[in-house]
């Protein structure tokens, strides 16, 4: 809730004129606390979870032999029932867990600083807090996620999640409680140490598990916007981890792809993507109609 009475007294305390965009977050937030504010993300974690992994379930289905070429790992097939009964797992986890978390947690959100007063973050201001968050959760999910991938962590814990050694988009957030809550401290690290606007923060909370749902969608498409991104992992690097399976040493870090290369964990997909481009080579030079499709195909 503002500290401002009147649209005036806000315009005072800041020392300006307000914008058309702080004016109707002043006119919305006005009555509205900021425990409820944060609790949107409740509802927005609830939109992605269910009409992103829709949106891949509903390309497959529709425009199965034009995306085909695209799919990862073209000979595992699922049927709307698999897909449904992922949804399902992941919902009962989200309100078990995902959702009682979000309520219980907004005293961290207050004590770390998440400001919901004007003025509005810049462009600028969020686009940079992003980045920072981005990089600081991607390298502490790297070590988190090889822990994981010790003897005790994954028949413990992780294996729940690689029960998909193909995923799919709603199979990004499906995994064993304990990894949910813990892999909430990397998420939760960027703002703790750079806090920001909770716009910013709604943002962050929604962007990572949009890029999550991405990862995990078992199609490597060559129109998204995230193939500009530098260093950027993608559904193709984070599939070979899924596909190695619990054996794997390989690929684990969350977006991008530098703390793979840098603690050399990346070695096998390197290795993996060399053999696939030889065979390629070998098929062209034999005349075979092998070549053709993505450069990535795990079959
Ligand atoms: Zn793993
Ligand atoms: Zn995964």
């Amino acid at each position: 809730m503002l500290p401002y009475a009147t649209l005036h007294d806000a315009e005072t305390a800041i020392n300006r004129s307000l914008t058309t965009a702080e004016t109707l977050w002043f006119n919305y937030t006005a009555t509205t606390s900021d425990y409820v504010l944060y609790c949107y993300n409740i509802l927005f974690l609830f939109l992605i979870f269910t009409t992103v992994p829709l949106f891949y379930l509903f390309t497959e289905l529709l425009f199965r032999d034009y995306v085909a070429v695209y799919k990862i790992q073209p000979k595992v097939r699922f049927s709307v029932n698999d897909y449904f009964k992922c949804y399902s797992d992941v919902m009962r986890m989200f309100i078990l867990v995902v959702g009682p978390l979000q309520l219980v947690s907004y005293p961290s959100i207050r004590m770390i600083g998440v400001r919901t007063s004007l003025p509005l973050p810049s462009l600028m201001e969020i686009t940079s807090q992003l980045i920072v968050y981005f990089l600081i959760e991607d390298y502490t999910n790297y070590w988190i996620h090889r822990l994981f991938h010790s003897k005790w962590g994954y028949e413990k814990i992780h294996k729940v999640h690689h029960e998909y050694t193909a995923p799919i988009a709603f199979a990004a957030p499906y995994a064993h409680w304990a990894e949910v809550l813990i892999l909430g401290i990397p998420s939760f690290l960027g703002p703790a140490i750079v806090p920001g606007h909770m716009i910013t923060f709604w943002l962050w909370i929604a962007l990572r598990q949009i890029e999550a749902i991405e990862t995990h969608s078992g199609y490597d498409f060559p129109w998204t916007l995230t193939k500009y991104i530098p260093f950027y992992g993608g559904a193709d690097y984070h599939d070979y981890h899924h596909y190695v399976g619990g054996q794997s040493q390989s690929n684990f870090a969350s977006v991008f792809t530098y703390c793979d290369y840098i603690y050399g964990t990346d070695k096998g997909y390197r290795y993996h993507k060399r053999l696939l481009q030889q065979l390629r080579d070998d098929s062209k030079s034999n005349g075979g109609s092998n070549a053709s499709g993505p450069d990535n195909k795990m079959e």
